[in-house]
């Protein structure tokens, strides 16, 4: 048996945990890594071995890219074998695209990847980072009977629970519970002990070995339907030829306006090749085309059921399926496809 230590390699990308107040301009902004290790020494508690990589410049996550998810990818493929899991620290604002885009990317995965951060800095009293930042290290460190990762899944860690990254969403701007993933139960639950939900975790495919995939293709608009949208508009996001494929944001279970010339519009768009994915705008529940009239239209139109994905799970989903497939009607097939846990069918 291997007696050496577990190790961790904590990555830091920005977030408000690490940020402290600009005396000068009175906003937050990110401070280096070495402050955050110094607010947290519980963490030379763990029989681990902790290890950082730190990105240069740290951002605000409202200024993630899809460049840095490929960073994010290239730099847990070179540090696979080197250990045992990892910890992303992430701004809030946009974990949850940034999560479900490395559930995508990262294929075959065998080792356990959580995000996390945290809603007030670590250096302040009252700070939620510490909690958050501690369980987080010690999911990513946990093994199974089998010596293997406990969670080999893309998870965030917040507020206590462990949830699926790609159905992740941050639901509220100040509670410390700030994330939700409705319609899928928590991996884990850290109270007295972490209880882990193992009827659930996902684990690579048979035989699969890790790599990851980072060619991305962005051309997709996220279309929210909503009392009062113009034709114009319309047709502005879901025909646009800059674009391969559309988001639509679509009422209750996947219901938009059942008047022609919308309908006309979404046949339009699927003539053009354009793939259109119906995400509801609910927080709970599913899509269902076949339930409304207005649903069965948009079917009709060529329009595919996002099931309950999130919109950032659509989002991430589409850019990964674009840039593995030329063709939209292999997009459409896999778009169909439970990939890595992020709908239910
Ligand atoms: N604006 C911050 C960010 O997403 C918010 C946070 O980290 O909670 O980077």
């Amino acid at each position: 048996m291997n007696q050496s230590k577990a190790s961790i390699l904590l990555i830091y990308t920005g977030g408000t945990i690490g940020m402290k107040e600009d005396p000068v301009e009175k906003a937050l902004r990110p401070f280096d890594f070495d402050q955050i290790l110094s607010e947290v020494p519980e963490l030379g508690k763990f029989a681990l071995k902790i290890d950082s990589y730190t990105f240069d410049p740290l951002i605000d996550s409202s200024d993630v890219e899809p460049g840095m998810w490929t960073a994010l990818a290239r730099l847990i493929e070179k540090e696979h074998d080197n250990y045992d899991g990892f910890v992303i620290l992430h701004g809030t604002d946009t974990m949850a695209y940034s999560a479900s885009a490395l559930s995508f990317m990262l294929e075959d995965l065998d080792k356990c990847v959580v995000f996390t951060g945290s809603q007030l800095p670590i250096s302040t009293l009252r700070t939620d980072g510490k909690e958050n930042l501690v369980s987080a290290v010690e999911i990513a460190s946990a093994k199974d009977g089998y010596g293997r990762a406990r969670v080999p899944e893309v998870c965030v860690f917040f507020g206590s629970l462990l949830l699926r990254g790609n159905r992740t969403t941050k639901a509220d701007s100040s509670s410390f519970t700030a994330f939700r993933s409705p319609n899928c139960p928590p991996l884990a639950e850290a109270g007295i002990k972490i209880n882990y939900n193992d009827a659930i975790i996902r684990r690579p495919s048979p035989g699969g070995r890790f790599r990851i995939r980072t060619e991305l293709d962005t051309a997709v608009s996220v279309l929210k339907i909503h009392p009062g949208i113009t034709p114009s508009l319309a047709e502005y996001f879901l025909c646009s030829p800059k674009t391969r494929a559309s988001v639509i944001e679509t009422y209750g279970s996947g219901n938009a306006i059942s008047k022609a010339w919308f309908t006309d519009i979404v046949r339009k768009a699927d003539k053009m090749g354009k793939v259109l994915l119906n995400v509801t705008q609910c927080m709970g529940g599913s899509v269902d085309m076949d339930l409304y009239a207005t649903g069965k239209a948009l079917k009709q139109a060529g329009v595919v059921s996002g099931y309950d994905i999130t919109t950032e799970c659509a989002l991430a989903k589409l850019f990964y399926l674009l840039g593995k497939y030329p063709d939209s009607a292999q997009v459409k097939f896999f778009l169909d496809e439970n990939l890595r846990g992020e709908i239910t069918k």
